[in-house]
């Protein structure tokens, strides 16, 4: 009997581990195939205007020495294409660090307001026809738990898109509030909007509503990817909202910030 008991317990135990170790595959596996996907559609952005460039070099070689028309336009298209390369290798870049870099911000901290206030200096500099505000509804100053160049690099992020995806002369709204854990930023704008199926969607890697306007204003459907990944890193939120009566609202909630250490 006391044998039965003792198989019983190692079959138990054996069944167990198999289960979790089945789990543990399937999430390799898993996470094997994301990153499969994520360098097909890496390679797949890269190899557009690779393209683009290969054609007009060749255009150039054969006409432009003789032409000066084509030499300029060949040239205009050339370095545009390549500032657009650049720009996708950057955020690729900044996306695998962002996966890497994981650990060690057990001291991270900023005050959020000094940064909302610092990047819509620098958007109403940039973009004169717009219109930036900022609600804040914080009223200690407290601090939110994240690096201040990781903050700045997401508003940075979620301004742009407001910016790309609404009409000059629009509001574009930065609320900051305060919850008993937590501190909310939200991006509101009053653009084109993204459709509620799509809402849950905008953070996957390379994705974009509509591909044709998300590349002619240079997106590539990774600023979102590297927002939430940053935010993530925190334990934070991000989400996309419906805003009323038109527009986006997205919604960043970060820990309030413990201990005295200064972020970098
Ligand atoms: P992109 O570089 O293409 O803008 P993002 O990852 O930043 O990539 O955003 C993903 C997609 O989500 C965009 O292509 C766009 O379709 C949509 N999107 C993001 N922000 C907004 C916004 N504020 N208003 C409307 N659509 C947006």
């Amino acid at each position: 009997f006391q044998e039965r008991v003792e198989n019983t317990n190692t079959h138990d135990e054996i069944s167990e581990l198999s289960q979790i170790f089945n789990k543990m595959m399937s999430e390799i596996e898993m996470s094997f195939r994301q990153q499969q996907q994520f360098v097909e559609d890496a390679s797949h952005e890269l190899r557009t205007p690779i393209q683009v460039l290969e054609g007009h070099l060749a255009l150039l070689n054969r006409w432009g020495k003789k032409d000066p028309s084509i030499l300029e336009e060949s040239l205009q298209v050339s370095l545009k294409e390549l500032d657009r390369v650049k720009r996708l290798v950057d955020e690729l870049l900044v996306l695998s660090r962002a996966d890497r870099e994981m650990t060690n911000y057990e001291n991270s901290r900023v005050n959020i307001k000094s940064s909302a206030d610092k990047i819509i200096r620098d958007f109403t500099f940039l973009h004169k026809g717009y219109v930036f505000q900022l609600k804040n509804e914080i009223e200690q100053n407290a601090d939110a738990f994240i690096l201040k160049r990781h903050l700045e690099q997401v508003l940075v992020i979620l301004l742009d898109n407001a910016v790309k995806y609404s009409e000059p002369y629009t509001s574009i709204e930065v609320w900051l509030s305060e919850h008993a854990e937590h501190l909310v930023l939200e991006v509101r704008d009053e653009g084109i909007g993204i459709p509620e199926e799509d809402l849950k969607k905008v953070f996957d890697r390379f994705y974009r509503v509509d591909k044709a306007r998300s590349r002619e204003k240079g997106g590539y459907g990774l600023g979102l990817a590297i927002a939430s990944k940053l935010i993530h890193n925190y334990g934070g939120t991000i989400q996309a909202i419906k805003n009323k009566p038109a527009g986006t609202i997205i919604r960043v909630s970060l820990k309030k910030a413990n201990g005295n250490d200064e972020g970098v």
